[in-house]
Parts: structure tokens; C-alpha cells; sequence
């Protein structure tokens, strides 16, 4: 199979991160995550950084202008070339317009799960402040990261108040983008409530 551009959408804490990781290993993608560029940019301090933690902190998205400057950038990197696994990315339909003009994309993986499971999941999720990984308090044996030992954390946005606000957010914004690709033919829905290997299996099944 020649898998090229991925997109995986869904509300926060649909578990896009964790299975575009898995895809991007499997078939030696890189991984495309505009969070994880964004909160690389936060802890480095730069204008950029400083900027968009604005609006990450209050739950909102950050403008399309500065995602896209920073997507294009990234696209030009030689490991881009044959494809990418886009994580969180597009958010808006001027994200997917502007993407649709620079890359082909082969499949849309779009993980559906309800409301109340997310906010269930987002209570426990956990992120190490020193390398980024992120776990789940039902999966840890206790608060270290089990990549580098150091005490896990909530992050920011992961507060009950922000996770409502990225809901409505995502509902308004991004959920469109369901309509978007469905008429492109290239939207699969998986199932993303259950055993981390199960919905795994079911990832796969949408790409073949
Ligand atoms: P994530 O790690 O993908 O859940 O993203 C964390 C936060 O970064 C989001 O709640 C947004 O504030 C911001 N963000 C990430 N990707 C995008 C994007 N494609 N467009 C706008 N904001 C984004």
C-alpha cells in the first residue's frame, strides 16, 4: 500500500495524536502536529509561541495565518516529500482550501466519539513537561513518565473549562470539515471509543 497524505480529524481527545503516531511509524511518515509545533514554539519563547498561547490557553484556535505560515514552512522540509500524516490539522475550511492547493490528500481519517466520553478521557490525560509524551492516568502505573521518569502534568487546555470551550469550538469550526471531505470521497469514519488497540485496528482497516 502507498499511503501519502493522511489527515486524522476530530475533537480534542479523539486519540488523533496518539494514532497518527502509530500510522507515522508504521509506514515512516512524519507525523504533522500543529499542537505539538505550537507548544515547541511556547516553551522556546518565540513571538510566534507567545501569540498563539493566547489563544491555546482560553481554548480557542490560533488564526489561520499563523498556522498556515508555520505548515508551510514545515512542507518544505525534505522529509515531507513523499507525504505526510497531517495531526490537528485542518481545523477550518480555509486551512483545508489552502492545503488542498499544495498537497493531495489520499484518505481522511475522521475519529468519531461523543462528547461525554471525550470529557471523561481529558480528565486523565496526562502530559510530561519535559519530553511531550502523553499517557492516560488508567494506563499509568503512577505519575512518571515512563520515557524520561519525570512527574506528568495536566496541561493547560486540558482544564475542564477549556475542554468545554474546545468542544463548542471544534463543533463550530472544525466539524464542518466532515461535509468538506465527505464530498471529496476521501472521509472514513472510525470509531474512536474503546481499547487503544481495538480503535487501532480500526484506523487500519480505514486506510487499506
Ligand atoms: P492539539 O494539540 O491538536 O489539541 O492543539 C492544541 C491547541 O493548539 C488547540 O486547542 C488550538 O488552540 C491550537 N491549534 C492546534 N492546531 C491548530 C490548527 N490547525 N488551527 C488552529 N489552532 C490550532
Amino acid at each position: 500500500m502507498l499511503l501519502k497524505n493522511v489527515i486524522f480529524l476530530g475533537p480534542p481527545g479523539s486519540g488523533k495524536g496518539t494514532h497518527a503516531e502509530k500510522v507515522s511509524q508504521s509506514f515512516g511518515i512524519p507525523r504533522l502536529s500543529t499542537g505539538d509545533m505550537l507548544r515547541e514554539q511556547i516553551k522556546a519563547n518565540t513571538k510566534l509561541g507567545m501569540e498563539a498561547k493566547k489563544f491555546m490557553d482560553a481554548g480557542q484556535l490560533v488564526p489561520d495565518e499563523i498556522i498556515l505560515g508555520m505548515v508551510d514552512q514545515r512542507l518544505q522540509e525534505p522529509d515531507c516529500a513523499n507525504g505526510c500524516i497531517f495531526d490537528g490539522f485542518p481545523r477550518t475550511e480555509p486551512q483545508a482550501a489552502a492545503l488542498a492547493v499544495i498537497v493531495a490528500i489520499g484518505c481522511v481519517v475522521n475519529m468519531h466519539i461523543a462528547d461525554e466520553a471525550i470529557v471523561e478521557r481529558m480528565q486523565g490525560r496526562r502530559v510530561c513537561p519535559v519530553c511531550g509524551h502523553t499517557s492516560h492516568l488508567s494506563w499509568m502505573k503512577n505519575e512518571a513518565c515512563d520515557r524520561c521518569n519525570q512527574t506528568m502534568v495536566i496541561r493547560a487546555d486540558d482544564m475542564p473549562e477549556t475542554v468545554l470551550n474546545r468542544l463548542r469550538v471544534y463543533h463550530a469550526q472544525t466539524k464542518p470539515l466532515i461535509d468538506y471531505y465527505t464530498k471529496q470521497g476521501v472521509l472514513h469514519t472510525v470509531d474512536a471509543d474503546g481499547d487503544v488497540m481495538e480503535v487501532a485496528k480500526r484506523v487500519y482497516e480505514a486506510l487499506v
